[in-house]
């Protein structure tokens, strides 16, 4: 049976080291580091995130800006809004909670944040400097699932890591850090052939696909490390993109869902908050 990564209790931890880090950050600056979480209209899930990332900034002892919009907002209102908080010293990171409505482009919006305050790590400069090897604001999400890994105290070096999922938040970043781990990476996407054969191979296994328990513990090597990074709710409750029962019986490690990935993506946006801050 595989060894329980508890992302909530690791999550904790990192959010007390930037409590700490938070104070220094005060005692060299005399202010707080700043977030400013962006919210286009009501939908709820992206609600209930900004909120957690309002609270998250709350106890860690970060100054934050939530900025509700309504879904009628234009294109003009809502640069001009980012336009402020590019400029606002007191802001060290902004965040537009993705998804956007549909009349504002996201790719162009988020363009439109001063990438030194890129902390979500989506602009072409963060993205880009990631491509690169460059220190960098890296995508949240990935650098949790980083953390993760090296919580297990498995070297990443030399495993053979394969990432199912390829979108620019998720798949795409994480396997250039796992790269930059020096792992050797495989990315595979819905286009793939043989999918199983090329999962069973791997050392480090990532769920980044959107599907509930799509994949099974036949697809994979025994003694493998599984992260799974899906959020998939079906009748209120939910699912990984792994199926927990039989993955976790060949696992050596294996992420829950939820408790594990989940609780690091906000833990991370504050970490490159505060890294952000440093910079500036
Ligand atoms: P996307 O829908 O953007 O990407 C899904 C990826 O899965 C695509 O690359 C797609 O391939 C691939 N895929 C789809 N079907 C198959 C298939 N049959 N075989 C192999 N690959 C397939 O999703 P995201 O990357 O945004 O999110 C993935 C999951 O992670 C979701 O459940 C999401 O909710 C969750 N998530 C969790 C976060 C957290 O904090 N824990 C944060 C962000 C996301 P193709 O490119 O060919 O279409």
């Amino acid at each position: 049976m595989a060894n329980i990564i508890d992302g909530k209790r690791i999550a904790g931890e990192i959010r007390q080291k930037l409590k700490e880090q938070t104070q220094e950050f005060f005692v060299k600056t005399n202010r707080k580091p700043g977030l400013a979480v962006i919210l286009v209209g009501d939908d709820a899930a992206s609600s209930v995130y900004v909120k957690n990332k309002i609270a998250t900034c709350s106890e860690v002892g970060f100054y934050s800006n939530s900025c509700h919009l309504p879904a009628s907002v234009t294109k003009k209102e809502l640069l001009e809004l980012i336009d402020t908080l590019n400029k606002d010293k007191n802001i060290d990171g902004i965040l537009v909670q993705l998804p956007l409505p549909k009349h504002l482009d996201a790719n162009e919006i988020l363009a439109f944040i001063d990438p030194k305050k890129d902390v979500d790590g989506f602009s072409s400069v963060q993205a880009g400097n990631l491509m690169l090897g460059k220190d960098c604001l890296s995508a949240c999400t990935p650098s949790g699932c980083i953390e993760l890994i090296k919580s297990t105290g498995e070297s990443i070096e030399g495993k053979h890591a394969v990432v199912v999922g390829r979108s620019n938040i998720v798949g795409k970043p994480l396997a250039l850090l796992l790269l930059q781990h020096n792992a050797t990476v495989t990315i595979c996407h819905s286009k793939t052939k043989n999918l199983s054969a090329i999962t069973k191979q791997a050392d480090i296994i990532v769920g980044a696909v959107g599907i509930k328990d799509f994949i099974k513990g036949d697809m994979i090597k025994k003694g493998a490390i599984v992260i799974d990074v899906g959020i998939n709710r079906v009748d209120g409750k939910l699912y990984g993109d792994c199926e927990f029962e039989s993955c976790s019986k060949k696992a050596s490690f294996i992420t829950p869902v939820p408790g594990g990935v989940g609780p690091m993506t906000i833990a991370m946006l504050m970490a490159n908050t505060l890294k952000a801050g440093n910079a500036s």
